[in-house]
């Protein structure tokens, strides 16, 4: 029997491997407008407090809450301006929400709560201080950490970022992954088929699973088995890109031809995994950047790329939670599998009324078959040393998506 040379390693090897050799980038600094989705790199203070002054909750009037009897309306006190009004006994102001509290004022009426007749105002209820004003700080205080370094940074938090006036943030850049199919027979989805041919289904998954997990994937389309066209497209990858993404080419055919070139041109850490699907995925450097040379047949390649790069590209973004959940889920199924490797199967996980995760197989296990694919939100893990699964066992299973 002919063996690879490339010694075989455990999957959680290999990831270890990974996560040693991969970076984060280098943090950038960006508009506060541009950073949506990106990993924080510095903590966030706020310089001042908000809200800034004391400030109206409704629209009413501002009096004195010890008052008693009628209040005599001096003017306006708009959101955006300071009316310069004086509030005392037997005095109130017209007050819109958002706007600043007038001096001497030490609560808001709402204007649903008065009645005002010729100039004087009539208050229906019971008046405390404080009704209705947010004082200074009481939303942010002056020098607070408003954002921790870490943080993933969506909506609101670009929303904190506006309210407290940081209009440029130090963010880890999003990971720019060159992508490339390798193959003779591989051509673009457009074109049509001529005998031995197959279209690219790997490119077009793996640049979405790219962006998914925010990176950002530049398109290097396809190159042929010859060792010249694969190192142009590299080169071209290095200087594009922050790493480098292939799939096919590194079987054991004697066009593969992925394996020997990074072991030539950089460092190959790993070139075989005890994995199903996904055996012969590699891991490397090239000029520092890391290298995925992913299996061809598309269930691999995606497998491979949820297992293995994905927590890379998390990290080279500066994430720190770089894994999927895991659940204990019951098989609905009986599941076959050979104890001699970690098989991770395609599975369509549902919730029972009691709670309980069901795994249900999406078919035919195939590495070509991507329509196992389909619908898929979770994987279940069929460890190294155990033999099959009766319906009804329960196992480990990584969680992809939403469980309904
Ligand atoms: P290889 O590792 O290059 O021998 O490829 C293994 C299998 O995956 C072969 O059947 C290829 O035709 C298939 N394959 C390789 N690349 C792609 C691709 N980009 N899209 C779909 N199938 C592919
Ligand atoms: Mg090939």
């Amino acid at each position: 029997m002919r063996e690879s040379p490339y010694p075989m390693i455990s999957v959680s090897e290999a990831i270890d491997i990974i996560l040693r050799e991969v970076n984060t980038l280098p943090p950038e600094t960006r508009p506060f407008t541009e950073v949506i989705d990106l990993v924080l790199a510095e903590d966030i203070f706020a310089f001042g407090p908000m809200p800034p002054f004391p400030a109206a909750t409704v629209d009413g009037y501002a009096v004195v809450a010890a008052d008693t009897g009628k209040r005599r309306v001096i003017g306006d006190q708009m959101a955006g301006y300071i009316a310069d009004l004086k509030i005392e006994t037997g005095l109130a102001a017209r007050v819109t929400t958002g706007a600043p509290i007038p001096p001497g004022a030490d609560a808001m009426v709402m204007i649903e709560d008065t009645e005002e007749v010729d100039g004087m105002l009539e208050i229906k209820t019971s008046v405390s201080p404080g009704n209705y004003i947010r004082p200074v700080g009481e939303d942010i205080e002056a020098g607070q950490l408003v954002l921790p370094r870490g943080t993933v940074l969506k909506p609101a938090e670009i929303g904190l970022l506006a309210m407290i006036g940081r209009t440029e943030v130090r963010v880890y850049p999003t990971p720019r992954i060159a992508v490339m199919s390798t193959g003779d027979e591989i051509i673009e989805p457009g074109q049509k088929l001529q005998p031995g041919q197959i279209r690219d289904a790997n490119r077009f998954a793996l640049m979405n699973a790219v962006q998914q997990v925010g990176g950002m994937p530049v398109d290097l389309r396809i190159v042929r088995d010859q060792e010249a066209n694969l190192a142009d497209t590299i080169n071209r990858g290095l200087e594009l890109a922050d790493g480098i993404l292939t799939s096919g080419g590194v079987s054991m055919g004697q066009l593969d031809l992925v394996k020997p070139y990074l072991a030539e041109n950089g460092t190959l850490f790993f070139g075989r995994v005890n994995t199903k699907p996904g055996k012969p995925v590699t891991f490397g450097l090239l000029e520092g950047k890391p290298f995925f040379a992913l299996p061809g047949f598309p269930v691999s390649a995606l497998v491979s790329f949820e297992i293995f790069v994905r927590p890379a590209l998390l990290k080279m973004a500066g994430h720190t939670d770089l894994q999927r959940p895991r659940r204990q889920v019951t098989l609905a199924h009986d599941v076959q599998h050979s104890p001699d490797r970690t098989e991770f199967q395609r599975v369509v996980l549902s919730r029972q009324e009691d709670g309980t995760l069901v795994a249900n197989t999406t078919g035919v296990q195939a590495s070509s078959r991507l329509l196992s694919m389909r619908d898929v939100n979770g994987l279940i893990i069929l460890p190294h040393g155990q033999g099959d699964f009766p319906a009804g066992s329960e196992v480990e299973a990584l969680v992809l998506d939403v469980i309904p």
